[in-house]
């Protein structure tokens, strides 16, 4: 191990300098002005994961190509890790925000900024340093290793999903390790091991059949903006849970280490009120904030619309009301279950002076890797070496749809080590990579793959 580390230390700079040229390229997957620069990008990498020793091959798609890098092969012989990542970037618009160029990377203050900085070329960059490390200095890695970089992930992934598909038996793996979430801190190195699910729908209530004149028909036929708003208010109790009858009856509990675990992120409660900018925090009785937004269920209205928006008054019974709902979804929660209750319970509270329409939208089961596993413990072990700080257990309150594609498709589950701290400035203007985060997310990556190729 310690020549892979020496090598590390040693090539720094380097490793920085190649970053940089990694930056440069512009491989913006929304516009379609940059599609040369994609692929580009893409053969960069091919040529880059070749120098450092790795089998590597772009694989055309429907639309930007997905690289593949892999170390020698031992198929059944020993355990098998994908490292996940995307090459493309988001639009690097409002470019005068810049302070400098999005696609002339500049290092000051002990970060890197550009467009793809740390979403994500930085992040799994980190990770191909690690493995040259084992490579160039012929020390063994116990385990096979294979990157799949696509260039879509900011765009949708469609092609990846395809691509896992019809991939699925050389992609056959046990387990995925993915650097494309945070850490709340340089002193707060972490490991996600929980992503929220989703469901959404959308529903109409229909009134009269055009806007009426509130003066001529008012009361004597229902104002369908009130009886929405009544509906929704009736979905939330006064304990701040939600009042979907069934609603919490899969829902996985909080183990106790897990909450002892949530305990111990930096953000207290008085920050993060301030960090939202509310006079109050709100929440269901019984959690902390951490706890409300990353390991319970939540309902909300995303968009709310009915009769007159324009100047001035307007005095009617609008026709209709309608309104945007989601659901954040916690481990053991089926999306399409949560629907079907949530519609029941709407059918219930609407009074028969209006028709209900309900139109289900998209829908992702929440993502859970129990972080006394192995394989989250091996992990843990490798952050605290590297970041010299003890870990923290991460449970993200969003989805990362791929993450549950690798788990349908691969069967495997993922380790999310991100390396982005709270200020890198993700899909914004001045994008930057902590230098820090990328030399010890490197050292990171080396510590990792020979404790998991010990599991
Ligand atoms: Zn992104």
């Amino acid at each position: 191990m310690q020549p892979v580390l020496d090598y590390l230390a040693t090539h720094r700079s380097r490793f920085e300098e190649e970053l940089c040229q990694y930056l440069r390229l512009p491989s913006v997957s929304a516009q379609s002005s940059h599609n040369k620069d994609v692929r580009a990008t893409a053969d960069w990498l091919v040529k880059h994961c070749r120098s450092i020793g790795l089998k590597a091959k772009k694989h055309a798609t429907d639309f930007h190509p997905i690289v593949t890098a892999s170390t020698p092969r031992h198929p059944g012989k020993r355990p098998h890790f994908l490292v996940y990542g995307h090459y493309d970037v988001q639009p690097p618009e409002p470019l005068e925000e810049w302070n400098t160029p999005p696609f002339e990377p500049t290092i000051r203050n002990g970060a890197v900024y550009a467009r793809g900085a740390t979403d994500n070329k930085g992040q799994h960059f980190a990770h191909l340093k690690a493995v040259e490390a084992f490579l160039k200095t012929d020390t063994d890695l116990g385990c096979d290793l294979t990157f799949v970089i696509e260039g879509e992930e900011e765009v949708g992934s469609e092609s990846l999903v395809a691509f896992l598909r019809k991939k699925k038996r050389e992609l056959k793996c046990d387990g995925i390790v993915v650097s494309d979430t945070g850490m709340p801190s340089k002193k707060h190195p972490a490991l996600t091991y929980a992503l929220r699910g989703v469901t959404a729908m959308e529903i109409t209530v229909w009134g009269p059949k055009a806007d009426l004149h509130s003066g001529i028909y008012g009361g004597s036929v229902d104002n369908p903006a009130l009886v929405l708003s009544q509906m929704l208010g009736s979905l939330r109790d006064k304990k701040g849970r939600v009042a979907v009858p069934g609603f919490y009856g899969k829902v996985q509990k909080l183990t106790a280490y897990e909450r002892k675990q949530m305990k111990r992120l930096p953000i207290n409660e008085t920050q993060y009120r301030k960090l939202v900018g509310v006079p109050k925090l709100f929440g269901e009785a019984g959690y902390t904030h951490h706890e409300q937004r990353s390991a319970r269920p939540t309902l909300e209205i995303n968009g709310l619309t009915s009769g007159y928006q324009g100047e001035g008054s307007k005095t009617i019974v609008p026709s209709w009301a309608s309104a945007k709902i989601t659901c954040r979804l916690v481990p053991n929660q089926d999306p399409r279950q949560v629907n079907r209750l949530l519609g029941k319970q709407l059918k219930k509270l609407c009074p028969p002076t209006v028709k209900l329409e309900i139109v289900d939208g998209h829908g992702a089961e929440a993502y859970h890797v129990p972080p006394t596993g192995s394989m989250s413990q091996a992990a843990l072990e490798a952050l605290r070496e590297s970041f010299g700080h003890e870990p923290v257990l991460l449970r993200e309150g969003g989805s990362i749809p791929i993450i549950n594609e690798f788990k349908k498709v691969l069967g495997a589950d993922s380790l999310l080590l991100g390396l982005a701290l709270p200020d890198d400035n993700l899909h914004s203007p001045n994008e930057k990579f902590d230098l820090d985060c990328f030399h010890n997310g490197a050292e990171m990556s080396a510590r990792l793959w020979p404790k998991l190729a010990e599991l």
